[in-house]
């Protein structure tokens, strides 16, 4: 069994805290590595020497910097198959969506090769007699990013790429249930020509990220995970003074509307629900549709293609829809879940419970489930179930549906499938929820938009990559400058105005 490693400045480095938590292959229910969980005292180290790199990759001009990551985009395309093999190992996910889960981290690094533009300030000629007044985006300095076992390329990316971009050093502690994409994306930085100590990637639990939240150093704190955990880390992290963005979990929902093409609503029902066994926080886990003969066409269009889902390890090729969850604990509280909705009264469709996969018995496997009568007061649509389980919760009206996707804490993604301009506009318009598919289920930004929650899927004032990122990791000087002659000459009293 391999023991796994922090990579602080530019070296893989052993844990000294002689604490460890085991990494698993989904599919086998194996251990197949260690990972180190750093101590406080690790921690503190690796910012020191973060932030005494950051001072001359900040020195160094926006163009160079975004040349290290134009080189990163070759380097993760030329080793885009064993980072996809290393992601589904740990991870679960099948090969065709674990190189997803790098091309959207990538698409990143892409949009960030923009950084001399983005990172151009603000100049107004004459703002007064000989007065020029110009603002420049600072780099914060020591950047964090705390980030969850979903997307262990993808997220690592969204937070590093802007941050080193705009100059700033960057720690990353990701999920220490699939560490080993990170460390490899953390070699490919260096390999493209990233200085040592600009990226350091320290892995670890609740320990380090505490450790990382009272560091005095760090001046700001990117998180992606679960919404209990980002509120925490937002409290903390701003109460210390830290620039802070967290976001949390998610249930979306997509309201189907009588118009809308039933066949394009199931077949998008079916990925958006069950791709990567529902571990996505833009799955969409409750279907709402609207009008009962609407829902019971929807039902009958589902039943036969969640039954016939293809599950498997990601070793078994294309054949398979969706793997294993990520842990054995995950399986267990997927599957206490769906006992609960069926002992709360909702109709259960489609039972995977008992789904066991020839050869891999052990893996953390849940067959596909689909609930009908799902109603607003039980456990199974109040929670993010993170798991293959779709929901369907039958509204009479538009109005219901909206304001049952309105009413749910959660606020990540949303959908409406119909075929009138009206209604989406309506809903597009009025939803509370940040981001909203009009007959696309999974509406995901691309990297030059930016990507949020609203309600509690997300805390702080930023959203993700797009031209936020290059705000969230930067600050704004701006200077007021004037140079005539005879600017010693007599002292100003009254603060000056345009006026
Ligand atoms: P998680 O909250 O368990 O872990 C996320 C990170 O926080 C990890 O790095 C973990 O080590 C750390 N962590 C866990 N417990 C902690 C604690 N008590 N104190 C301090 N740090 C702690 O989340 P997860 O299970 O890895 O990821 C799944 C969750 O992430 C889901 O809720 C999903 O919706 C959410 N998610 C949200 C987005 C988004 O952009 N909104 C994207 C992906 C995933």
């Amino acid at each position: 069994m391999q023991d796994l490693t922090h990579f602080i400045d530019g070296k893989h480095v052993k844990g000294t805290s002689g604490r460890f938590a085991d990494v698993y292959n989904p599919a086998t229910g194996e251990v197949q590595s260690r990972v180190p969980l750093a101590s406080k005292a690790e921690l503190d180290a690796a910012v020191a020497s973060a932030a005494a790199a950051q001072t001359a990759w900040a020195a160094t001009n926006p163009q160079r910097r975004a040349r290290v990551l134009m080189k990163f985009v070759d380097l993760l395309h030329r080793d885009m198959d064993k980072l996809a093999e290393a992601l589904s190992r740990e991870h679960g996910k099948t090969l065709p969506d674990a190189k997803g889960d790098v091309i959207r981290g990538l698409e990143v690094a892409e949009f960030c090769i923009g950084a001399p533009h983005l990172l151009k300030g603000e100049f107004t000629d004459g703002a007064g007699p000989g007065i020029d007044m110009f603002s420049m985006r600072q780099p914060l300095g020591v950047a964090a990013g705390i980030t969850p076992f979903n997307f262990p390329a993808m997220i690592p990316m969204w937070k590093f790429c802007p941050a080193i971009a705009c100059g700033n050093a960057f720690i990353l502690k990701p999920s220490e249930r699939d560490p080993s994409v990170p460390l490899m994306l953390a070699e490919l930085m260096q390999e493209a020509g990233l200085p040592d100590g600009v990226l350091q990637v320290v892995n670890g639990d609740k320990e380090v990220v505490d450790a990382i939240l009272d560091n005095e150093t760090v001046a700001a704190v990117g998180f992606v995970g679960s919404t209990p955990i980002a509120e925490y880390i937002y409290g903390r992290g701003c109460s210390n003074g830290k620039r802070v963005q967290c976001f949390g979990g998610a249930k979306n929902h997509m309201i189907i509307m009588p118009d809308a093409d039933m066949d394009q609503a199931a077949d998008a029902l079916i990925g958006a629900g069950f791709g990567a066994a529902g571990e996505r926080c833009m799955a969409i886990s409750v279907a709402v549709p609207v009008g009962e003969e609407t829902a019971d066409r929807l039902i009958e269009k589902l039943t036969p293609r969640v039954e016939a889902l293809k599950i498997g390890p990601f070793t078994a090729g294309d054949d398979v829809d969706f793997g294993p969850l990520v842990t054995a604990d995950a399986k267990r509280r997927v599957l206490g879940l769906v006992d609960k909705g069926v002992e709360e009264g909702a109709k259960l469709v489609v039972d995977g419970r008992g789904f066991s996969m020839q050869g891999y018995e052990e893996g953390f496997f849940v067959g596909a489930c689909l609930f009908d009568n799902v109603t607003r007061d039980m456990e199974i649509y109040k929670q993010e179930i993170f798991g293959p389980v779709l929901s369907t919760v039958r509204a009479n009206t538009y109005e219901e549906a909206l304001g049952l996707a309105m009413d749910h804490e959660y606020g990540n993604g949303t959908a409406i499938f119909t075929r009138d301009g009206d209604t989406a506009r309506d809903f597009a318009n009025r939803i509370n929820i940040g981001m909203v598919g009009v007959n696309v289920p999974i509406p995901v930004p691309l990297a030059y938009h930016t990507f949020g929650g609203w309600k509690k899927s997300a805390f702080g004032d930023l959203n993700q990559h797009g031209p936020d990122a290059f705000r969230f990791y930067t600050r704004t000087k701006t200077v007021t400058a004037r140079w005539p002659s005879g600017t010693k000459e007599g002292a100003e009293f009254s603060i000056p105005t345009m006026g």
